[in-house]
């Protein structure tokens, strides 16, 4: 009898534990409540099952990346013209499904008026299938998903003060609107541009509107732009480190004055630099 007891209480003491006080899953979004166009990070802890997770929000996937053992990250994005409201966040690792959500708060972007030569602002046809050629040479060389590169946190390329919010409505020569897709950083002609975090530069090309342009994947979908500049100093499949200098400030393109317009795409979305970079990762 004493035998079976302390049988009984050796499985209850090492083996029972593991199943019935396993931790649960736990999933954090950071921060909750968002706005449109902005990044976010999705974490889970306590994963047991071997199976990298998938996460689905507004039908795009976002990938994770382990960070630890059962722990793992994915930077998630909503795009700019996403309704305000509860988005379901539905996560997938091999036969299990995990749920979460997400707040689009309502955020009311600023209008500007701006006045630039008139060619500028109205391309001619060739211009125009010019600019429809880079938008799909971009777009292609923005969409794939490769595996990770950068580590930690994203920095800003310039420490310069800010010109144009990302999402700001601009009203060109009081005729053509067109919606601020990054953040523009006032500049002198010249000042050094930094990488924004590790990664491997997928174009470096001279784009009727960005000018003189530069694209970094840094893996898992996010890439960096930097348009206007004088020089680049890069080329593309160059691998480059966080903080290294990239290109020089300048006009080129539709600029009205030295700036660096710096952009950022996840998964094909445009995110606001800002949410991106005030993320811990
Ligand atoms: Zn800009």
């Amino acid at each position: 009898m004493k035998r079976k007891y302390l049988f009984l209480s050796i499985i209850f003491l090492f083996v029972l534990p593991g199943y019935v006080f396993a931790k649960p899953v736990k999933i954090q979004i950071v921060p909750r409540k968002i706005f449109p166009g902005d990044a976010f990070l999705i974490k889970i802890k306590n994963l047991r099952n071997k199976n990298t997770p998938v996460a689905l929000i507004n039908k795009k996937e976002f990938a994770f990346v382990e960070f630890g053992k059962g722990c793992y990250i994915a930077i998630g994005a909503i795009d700019i013209n996403a309704r305000p409201g509860k988005y379901k966040i539905k996560i997938k690792s091999g036969n299990s499904n995990f749920k979460s959500n997400l707040l689009v708060k309502r955020k009311i972007f600023p209008s500007v008026s701006l006045n630039l030569p008139d060619e500028k602002v109205f391309p001619s046809d060739d211009d125009l299938k010019r600019i429809q050629d880079e938008n799909i040479k971009m777009n292609e060389v923005s969409g794939l998903i490769t595996e990770k590169k950068w580590e930690g946190n994203f920095i800003f390329p310039l420490e310069n003060e800010i010109s144009t919010l990302f999402g700001v409505k601009r009203i060109m020569n009081e005729q053509w609107t067109s919606i601020h897709k990054g953040l523009d950083f006032k500049g002198k002609e010249g000042e050094e541009v930094k990488a924004s975090n590790n990664g491997k530069v997928v174009l470096t090309e001279e784009l009727f509107y960005g000018g003189n342009t530069i694209v970094i994947d840094h893996g898992l979908g996010i890439y960096s732009i930097y348009m206007h500049l004088s020089r680049i100093k890069v080329k593309s499949g160059d691998e480059i480190k966080k903080g290294e200098i990239i290109g020089n400030v300048g006009s080129t393109g539709r600029a009205t004055g030295p700036h660096l317009h710096f952009g950022i795409k996840l998964n094909g979305i445009n995110v606001n630099p800002d949410s991106l970079i005030k993320l811990n990762i």
